[in-house]
């Protein structure tokens, strides 16, 4: 098979490359692993997507079918049930029901999206039973295949997806006796504090973690104690929850293993290092969604994605693009994306500050801005006009004090 543009991953970051892919009037390509496409945006039952993109409020599977209707409105050969297991040198290599095929393409757009911590990277002391899950497979299990995972549940971690499961478990009659976090303030966004914590009377311990599980066969007990500043539990301060059901949201890492030895990765975020126009180190790969930076926000994701799938619409074509400047870390700053700046676009920071920060001054190039407020939970998303950026030939970001 021969396309165009290859576009890997059908979540929103893939929908939106693809579409604005086809609007530059090349063939392209769509893989996506599950039966459908929308991604994790299927199982997102909540509302709170789309309110930039759509300029309404809508829920996660309303938010992709919106983008499935537009892609239904171009020419694009969707593949669904199509596992990409190689990526080399512009050739793909695909597992479906129908077997292994190879497609050659001039150029890719890499959006596979993120995956949870599992429990195993936690390292917790104790027994191994049943009962302990990642807060995206109990929302697996009751929004698409209506089961409960148990009847009372300890959450570890203050991550979005967590905070959403302690409301979703409690609205299903599942007993949430809390959050627990090891930092000293939340891991997710304030509104999913308010709505999803203290309207339900959830309680959240910070500076505390889980340091045993146990259980037979089923989890039986959480010990849970107060951390030090270097997260080392501190003796005598354990308190025992007796639950059935231990939900893990510490954090979504970048899925990268189809590019990570080939492509520079972005140390920041985990993700594929790509420019502002969406182009990474290997000049015939574009990355988008969370597969280069995990977003807050999907609407950021789709814009992103429309941007890369342009982009790499305009790369098969043939046309050359402008050469990429680096954009460094600096002060503060602990998730910076892109790394790269191209003059062929506009560029929009997103970043994540290393603490929390009162007032700061945000600098690049000439640009500064103040900021207050500022929590690493939640990113800060900036655009920066060209005029303040020309002249560099290196650039850095920092958020400094003030
Ligand atoms: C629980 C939760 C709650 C959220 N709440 C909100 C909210 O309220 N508001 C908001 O704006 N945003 C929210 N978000 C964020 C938003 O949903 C995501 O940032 C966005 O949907 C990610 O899109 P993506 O395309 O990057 O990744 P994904 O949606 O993960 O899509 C990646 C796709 O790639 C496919 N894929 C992966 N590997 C392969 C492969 N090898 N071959 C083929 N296909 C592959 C996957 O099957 C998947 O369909 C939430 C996210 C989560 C997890």
């Amino acid at each position: 098979m021969r396309t165009d543009v290859l576009v890997i991953g059908g979540g929103a970051a893939g929908m939106g490359a693809a579409i604005a892919a086809a609007k530059e009037g090349v063939k392209v390509t769509l893989l996506e692993r599950e039966e459908k496409t929308g991604g994790i945006l299927n199982q997102c039952i909540h509302n709170g997507f789309g309110l930039h993109y759509f300029k309404e409020e809508l829920t996660g599977p309303e938010y992709a079918e919106r983008l499935k209707k537009i892609l239904g409105e171009y020419d694009i050969d969707v593949v669904t049930d199509s596992v990409v297991k190689v990526i080399k040198n512009k050739k793909v290599v695909t597992v479906s029901c129908d077997g292994v095929k190879e497609i050659e393409t001039s150029s890719i757009v890499f959006a596979t999206g993120a995956r949870e911590k599992p429990f195993g990277a936690l390292m917790i002391p104790g027994d191994r039973p049943s009962g302990i899950f990642t807060a995206g497979v109990v929302q697996k299990f009751i929004n698409i295949e209506n089961r409960l995972p148990g009847k009372r549940a300890l959450i570890l971690g203050s991550g979005d997806i967590g905070l959403i499961m302690a409301r979703r478990l409690t609205l299903e009659g599942v007993e949430v006796v809390g959050v627990v976090e090891r930092m000293p303030y939340p891991g997710g966004l304030a509104r999913n504090i308010r709505q999803c914590l203290e309207d339900f009377d959830i309680p959240l311990y910070l500076s505390s973690t889980v340091v045993e599980v146990r259980g037979k066969e089923r989890l039986e007990k959480v010990v849970v104690a107060k951390v030090d500043e270097a997260f080392n539990p501190i003796p005598g301060t354990e308190k025992t929850f007796k639950v059935d059901t231990l939900v893990l949201s510490a954090g979504l890492l970048p899925m990268v293993s189809l590019v990570s030895d080939f492509a520079t990765l972005n140390g920041t975020s985990g993700g594929l290092a790509t420019s502002n126009i969406g182009q990474s180190s290997v000049e015939w790969l574009f990355g988008a969604g969370n597969s280069t930076v995990v977003y807050d926000l999907v609407d950021y994701v789709t814009i992103e994605g429309e941007r890369a799938g342009k982009f790499a619409a305009l790369y098969a074509k043939g046309e050359k693009l402008s050469e990429k400047i680096p954009i460094e870390p600096g002060e503060n700053v602990r998730v910076l994306h892109p790394r790269w700046y191209s003059k062929d676009d506009g560029l929009t920071i997103y970043t994540r500050v290393s603490k929390p920060i009162e007032k700061a001054k945000l600098v690049i190039g000439n640009y500064e801005r103040t900021l207050t407020n500022l929590m690493p939970s939640e990113m800060v998303v900036l655009k920066v006009p060209a005029r303040y950026l020309e002249g560099f030939n290196k650039l850095e970001v920092s958020i400094k004090e003030v």
